[in-house]
């Protein structure tokens, strides 16, 4: 915990009740604010500095609160909850800010990790363009070589929280490498380097109080020592582990809100001569929703808890790096994406006709819950790595 900042408790326990408290009493009941589209809301976070925990997984030597992966999935669920939106912009910069920490030069992470725990900041990573999204490989973002120097040129389609990022993780590919492998690069851009401009903020139909944002890149020159170590596409999958979890713990944030709006709606509901609550078409629903919520928390835990057995391994950077994506991490945000919009249709046909109106929240949950089977990869490209990674027969994997 930075020493500016107030420690506020000790034990995972309490930093999670301290989530909750926040999330209830900060973000919950403002669901229209949230869905307009204004500006992320970046203040109301600023008590989570106050306290040490924004980005609370940042290690200790940098200030940071230093917690696992299987504490932030309670965290994320309940951030969720409340609002999917700020769970998003909350968790994102896990993404960026674990790649410099596990293959960032000593002088990167004590820079950049001890700036975001001191000051409360964000950071963002590029990799998707306009044809490469799901698939990284065929990134058009050149990055050249000059003197002690690199320069980045190209378009980054997607990335959320750039307009406000103290720095920005890009993905860029530089030209004759011997070794295919070897020509991607991941290059920590710092906030307001010449050069690197954010072109728009995408008007998004969920996860709406986010801020995901078109960046360019002309001429823009970084240090040398600002590449991080290792293969850039291998460095991704690794920096993806966490988040695809993370983001698996919005969907299931989200599905326990909807779950119980739906038991709000059913107990005054009339329905012959009764009230919804006491049918038992209804009651079916919601065993069905409640077996899908367990299973998708024991599914991120379990991923989160894998995750944190190679942090607490002699060297993660490297066994991440021969391990590559986590088949647990993929499995749970198809999973928890797959379940939790299943879970959004049964929850918006609840309410009728008023559930296909913006009046009631449900759509919000159901548009935000949308995103999760499509950022960090879709399904379709899931499947199919899931089974050139973990299905072929050991000799056939690519
Ligand atoms: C809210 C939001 C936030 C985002 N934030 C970020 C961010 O911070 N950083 C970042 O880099 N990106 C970000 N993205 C981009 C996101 O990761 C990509 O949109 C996602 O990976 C999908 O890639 P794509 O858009 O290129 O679509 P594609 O992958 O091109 O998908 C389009 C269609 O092609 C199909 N398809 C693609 N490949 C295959 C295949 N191999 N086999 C079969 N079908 C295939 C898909 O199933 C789909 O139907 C964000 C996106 C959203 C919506």
């Amino acid at each position: 915990m930075h020493p500016e900042n107030q420690a506020p408790t000790s034990s995972p326990q309490e930093v999670l009740r301290a989530f909750r408290e926040f999330a209830r009493t900060t973000l919950l009941g403002h669901d229209a604010e949230f869905d307009s589209g204004a500006e992320p809301p970046l203040e109301l976070y600023q008590p989570l500095h106050k306290m040490g925990l924004l980005n609370w997984w940042l290690p200790t030597e940098y200030g940071g609160a230093g917690l696992g992966l299987a504490d932030s999935v309670d965290i994320v669920s309940e951030l969720a909850y409340a609002d999917a939106g700020s769970a998003f912009t909350l968790l994102i910069s896990i993404l960026s800010s674990s790649m410099v920490s596990l293959y960032g030069s000593p002088e990167l992470k004590e820079e950049f990790l001890t700036a975001m725990t001191r000051d409360g900041g964000y950071s963002a990573a590029l990799g998707s363009e306009r044809e490469a999204g799901s698939e990284l490989i065929n990134l058009t973002t050149t990055l050249t070589r000059r003197g002690d120097n690199v320069v980045l040129n190209g378009e980054k389609m997607f990335s959320t929280n750039s307009g406000f990022a103290d720095y920005l993780v890009v993905f860029a590919k530089s030209a004759g490498e011997r070794e295919k492998a070897a020509s991607y690069h991941a290059v920590l851009v710092p906030r307001g380097t010449p050069g690197a401009q954010v072109v728009k903020r995408w008007d998004m139909i969920g996860l709406r109080s986010a801020g995901t944002y078109q960046v360019s890149f002309a001429d823009c020159v970084v240090p040398r020592g600002n590449v991080l170590n290792g293969p850039g596409l291998k460095i991704i999958e690794v920096g993806l582990n966490s988040s695809r979890i993370l983001i698996g713990a919005i969907a299931l944030g989200v599905a326990r809100r909807i779950r119980d709006v739906c038991l709000d709606y059913a107990i005054t509901k009339p329905l012959a001569g009764h009230t919804l609550i006491e049918n038992a078409v209804f009651a079916s629903k919601l065993g069905q929703m409640e077996m899908q919520i367990e299973v998708m928390r024991n599914q991120c835990l379990t991923a989160a808890r894998e995750y944190d057995d190679v942090m607490a391994m002699a060297d993660p950077p490297a066994e991440f790096l021969r391990r590559g994506a986590l088949r647990s991490a993929l499995t749970t945000k198809m999973f928890c994406g797959q379940t939790g919009w299943q879970i959004a249709t049964v929850g918006s046909e609840m309410f009728g006709g008023l559930g296909y109106t913006t009046d009631l929240p449900i759509s919000k949950y159901l548009r935000d819950i949308r995103a999760v089977t499509i950022v960090e990869a879709g399904d379709d490209v899931l499947r199919e790595l899931v089974f050139r990674r973990f299905v072929l027969p050991p000799n056939r994997r690519i």
